[in-house]
């Protein structure tokens, strides 16, 4: 009897397929073995966010918090919707979780940057 090849049914390991979690949103992206950036997307499952993909066939979902701080005139990150986020959670089902907070950014007028400058 000739050998058969013995083929085995695995993802190919120069590539990593991601996929979005949220209803309604068919989202996908394929990416080298060597990048360890996750994808993002603008997803319409979420109101239009700006959220990460997953690793496709990870049991995972993608959750929105909301920032709950009051918004002082800082840049935040907003969904299109207007709602201010405080963070994008990815949470597997294992327990583990990713958490991106979108931290606020303060602004100053040039002028007051260079009077601290030369107070301190
Ligand atoms: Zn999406």
């Amino acid at each position: 009897m000739a050998p058969v090849p013995f083929i085995l049914n695995r993802p190919h390991p120069d590539r990593v397929e991601w996929s979005c979690s949220a209803a309604g949103c068919t989202a996908a992206a394929v990416t080298g073995p060597a990048s360890t950036k996750v994808p993002w997307h603008p997803c319409p499952g979420t109101g239009g966010a700006v959220v990460p993909l997953i690793r496709a066939g990870e049991r995972a979902r993608v959750v929105l918090t909301p920032r709950e701080d009051y918004v002082a005139g800082e840049l935040v990150q907003r969904a299109p919707d207007g709602r201010v986020l405080g963070a994008a959670q990815v949470q597997r089902w294992d327990g583990s979780n990713d958490v991106i907070v979108f931290a606020p950014t303060a602004t100053a007028a040039a002028a007051e940057v260079k009077e601290l400058a030369h107070d301190g």
